[in-house]
């Protein structure tokens, strides 16, 4: 656990001054009054926020941040009010079918996360109640729900004084103690050190304003601690902060070099029956799971363009296949994708084969697309 040149915490703390009107331990010491002053005056207002003072529901405390897993608060905001205005509360999202959730969610990407918020919702209206557990420990029990997650709602809904530590509270909290070892390994220490920046308990009391100082975080890192060019000058939190003073602020997270996965192949089949597209739904297990496609082949490393071709769906009355130009590439967390394309139109009353559908291509947004097939859909239709 190295930071600041090596030093331990402790050392680099009593090591360490700086020129302003705080010592060392001084700035330390105030951070969590700091950063709750600066949140009061600047906090963001989010469609999932509650305003300053009223308290957090738990519903759209947990909504939103799985929501906000891997996806941005730009593209989440109309996703989080549609769900809102469709299910209000938990339960009412726990009797809604996952075809519907899915289809809600289609275009969000990640789509393990639909199926987990819905398994979630079905065991919170069936095994609490319609009611969120209120603690870290009970809310970690649920689908979908990890140690992130659960202490998001714990601190922000119930004021439970933890710390969840996401990416921007990472790049603040490694800035701000200048931490050398590289994630993932440092995400411990990184949780410890964050810990350090929650206000302390008021006698003894176990609830605090814990869900503030985390939103604080949030939103320092994603306004002011940013990953290119920190507005250091209005941070909060510039007084001794290790970064900082070294002036290597972008440098922090350290991480460990990334293996990119190995590219995979396959080819697409966008088949057209007058105004109706060929489709199937995908296993309910593994990757986009229980979502619409086109047929496709297999995906592999170096896969030839000729074996991913004699995949095709059998279809009468297809003579030919039409190669479209080009390819459509896809990048997955853990591998990119590319795909040939071929299309192929067949007379009226062509049968779908075993598995697989006609949809009206007019009513093609009411289905469960991820987005790689979106991309082939429009790249076949020769969008
Ligand atoms: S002083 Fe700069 S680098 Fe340090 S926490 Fe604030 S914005 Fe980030």
């Amino acid at each position: 656990m190295t930071l600041y040149g090596g030093m331990t915490l402790s050392g680099a703390a009593s090591k360490r001054k700086k020129a302003s009107s705080f010592t060392h331990e001084e700035a330390t010491t105030a951070r969590p009054a700091l950063l709750l002053d600066w949140y009061d005056r600047h906090r963001r207002r989010l469609p999932w926020r509650p305003l300053a003072g009223e308290r957090a529901d738990p519903y759209s405390v947990w909504l939103s941040e799985i929501m906000l897993q891997q996806t941005g608060v730009k593209t989440v905001g109309p996703y989080f009010e549609k769900f809102m205005a469709r299910w209000p509360d938990v339960a009412a999202l726990g009797r809604a079918s996952l075809d519907d959730v899915l289809r809600m969610w289609a275009g969000l990407g990640y789509y393990s996360r639909a199926r987990n918020l819905h398994a979630c919702a079905v065991a919170v209206r069936r095994d609490h109640g319609g009611v969120f557990p209120d603690t870290e420990e009970g809310l970690r029990a649920l689908p979908g729900v990890g140690p992130y997650t659960a202490a998001a709602i714990a601190a922000i809904a119930f004021g439970r004084r933890t710390m969840p530590v996401d990416g921007n509270i990472e790049r603040v909290v490694s800035r701000l103690f200048a931490v050398e070892e590289p994630l993932p390994q440092a995400k411990p220490l990184i949780q410890q050190l964050a810990a350090t920046l929650l206000g302390p308990t008021r006698g003894g009391d176990v609830k605090s304003r814990a869900g503030d100082s985390a939103q604080a975080l949030m939103d320092l890192g994603s306004s002011i601690c940013t990953p290119k060019k920190p507005a250091c000058a209005l941070c909060p939190l510039n007084d001794g902060c290790a970064a900082r003073m070294r002036g290597d602020q972008e440098v922090f997270p350290r991480k460990a070099p990334k293996k990119s996965g190995e590219l995979r192949c396959g080819a697409a089949f966008v088949v057209t029956r007058g105004g109706e597209l060929l489709v199937r739904t995908r296993p309910e297990k593994g990757l986009l799971g229980g979502m619409t496609e086109v047929p496709n082949s297999s995906w592999l490393a170096a896969q030839e363009d000729k074996a991913a071709l004699t995949q095709a769906p059998v279809l009468k009355g297809v003579a030919r296949w039409h190669r479209k130009a080009g390819v459509v590439t896809h990048v997955f967390t853990h591998f990119p994708l590319q795909l040939i394309v071929y299309t192929a139109n067949v007379p009226a009353r062509t049968r779908a084969p075993e598995g697989m559908r006609w949809v009206a291509i007019a009513t093609l947004r009411d289905e469960a697309l991820p987005n790689v097939m979106r991309k082939v859909i429009a790249h076949g239709f020769g969008e």
